[in-house]
């Protein structure tokens, strides 16, 4: 019998009914003749609620006690869930990650998954009930600790397990109908993609369309399981994640797949950095040991009168702060002569597999933002991505522009958007 793994978001299970009604959605797909195994994400914003809470009673809470604290949430899901199943006359079993076999490592609060070891999850399929397992949590094989896989993390569990099964394909149910061409609540004629590659889904992941974890994506593509997105609140079809879009079809596959943008960054300029050897490798090691993710660098060229130069880079707003502290910490030794701060800023990114093969996508794309008077402030590139960076207050007018300008806008209103917070 064929596996489907499926997984709920929050939104689609924020109180009772709608636990009931993902009940219903999970024992069709038994009935249709699969083996279903589910993972389920803590109910509606309840994560953001314990993390609220922690806070109140500690300002740092220690990592292994937060990741204690949050699997609590997937495992109210994983149980009230499996209660509903059985009103409807089916069994099924939840189990917790640690139970259910996601092994990681033991960073806790973003642990990687490294094995999943499914046994008591291929019985329980084998005396024929539903699985319904805790999503963004595993157990480290070294410390024997509880971890969570990072925010979203439910999308990789999934996949995860998915893998580990040999599923036929993991269908992640959430709010909306699917990957859309840009956010649909900036772009409201933002169009649904029916189909689109790992790689493209990599890039968007990565430059802030939040539908999808990152990771999951890249485990998707590692195993090549299909992941289909769609909503849990219609029954249209979604937008399929696969290796090769055009596979099956007569279109040709479009340019650009989308726009996406990210408001998580934030700017640092090192300014009057002397131009000599081994300056950068000083900043950017006393960077790495205050554990700060980079996104862009930029350095531009030395005044020839002054042989000083200018580094900025960009990086979570969240890591600001501490990255602040360690580069004041070498002000001395590398005798730079101040430090700017930004976070004012956002990020829009152009995706498509075929800027590859298409000349022309880089001056069109500055030429939408220029005539909509946005000003660019950084430029990076990947083989299939190009991102500005900009003001803050200019993001949803460029997302908006480059959008009209690449022809990605839909006749009609494609995106409801059913349900969630948006939190
Ligand atoms: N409940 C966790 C979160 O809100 C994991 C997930 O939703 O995937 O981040
Ligand atoms: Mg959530």
């Amino acid at each position: 019998m064929s596996i489907v793994v499926q997984k709920y978001g929050g939104s689609s299970l924020a109180d009772a009914d709608a636990i009931k009604r993902v009940a219903r959605r999970i024992v069709e797909t038994k009935k249709a003749g699969h083996d279903v195994v589910v993972a389920v994400s803590a109910m509606g914003d309840s994560t953001d609620e314990l993390l609220d809470l922690a806070h109140q009673v500690s300002p740092l809470p220690p990592a292994r006690e937060m990741d204690m604290l949050l699997t609590a949430g997937e495992r109210i899901s994983m149980a009230l869930v499996a209660m509903a199943i059985s009103d409807l006359g089916f069994t099924a079993r939840s189990f917790t990650g640690s139970q259910a076999g996601v092994i990681t490592d033991a960073v806790h609060g973003k642990a990687k998954i490294i094995d999943v070891t499914p046994g008591r999850i291929t019985t329980a399929l084998g005396d024929g009930h539903v699985v319904i397992v805790a999503g963004f949590q595993g157990v480290s094989a070294d410390t024997k600790e509880i971890t969570t896989l990072g925010r979203g993390g439910t999308d990789t569990t999934a996949v995860a397990l998915a893998a580990a099964l040999g599923a036929e394909v993991c269908e992640i149910y959430t709010d909306v109908d699917g990957v859309f061409s840009a956010d649909p609540r900036i772009v409201r004629t933002a169009r649904k993609l029916a189909k689109v590659s790992y790689e493209e889904m990599l890039e968007m992941a990565a430059s802030g369309a939040k539908i999808l974890h990152l990771r999951c994506v890249e485990y998707g593509r590692r195993y090549g399981i299909p992941i289909h997105v769609r909503s849990s609140f219609s029954q249209l079809q979604g937008t399929w994640v696969v290796d090769d879009p055009s596979e099956g079809g007569t279109m040709e596959q479009p340019i650009i797949a989308g726009v996406a943008h990210d408001r998580s960054e934030a700017k640092i300029t090192v300014v009057g950095v002397p131009d000599k050897v081994g300056e950068a490798a000083r900043i950017f090691e006393a960077l790495a040991e205050a554990q700060t993710n980079l996104d862009m660098i930029v350095q531009n060229v030395s005044a020839v009168a002054t042989g000083l130069t200018d580094i900025s880079f960009t990086l979570p707003r969240s890591d600001g702060q501490a990255a602040m502290a360690a580069l004041a910490r070498i002000q001395a030794e590398v005798g730079y002569e101040k430090l700017l701060y930004d976070d004012r800023i956002g990020k829009i990114s152009l995706v498509g597999a075929g800027m590859r093969s298409h000349p022309g996508i880089t001056s069109k794309f500055f030429a939408s933002l220029a005539s909509a008077g946005v000003n660019i402030d950084m430029i990076s590139t990947s083989e299939i991505r190009i991102s500005v960076i900009v003001a803050e207050d200019d993001v949803d007018e460029a997302v908006r522009a480059t959008h009209t300008a690449f022809d990605l806008d839909s006749h009609e209103v494609e995106a409801v958007v059913y349900g969630g917070t948006g939190r």
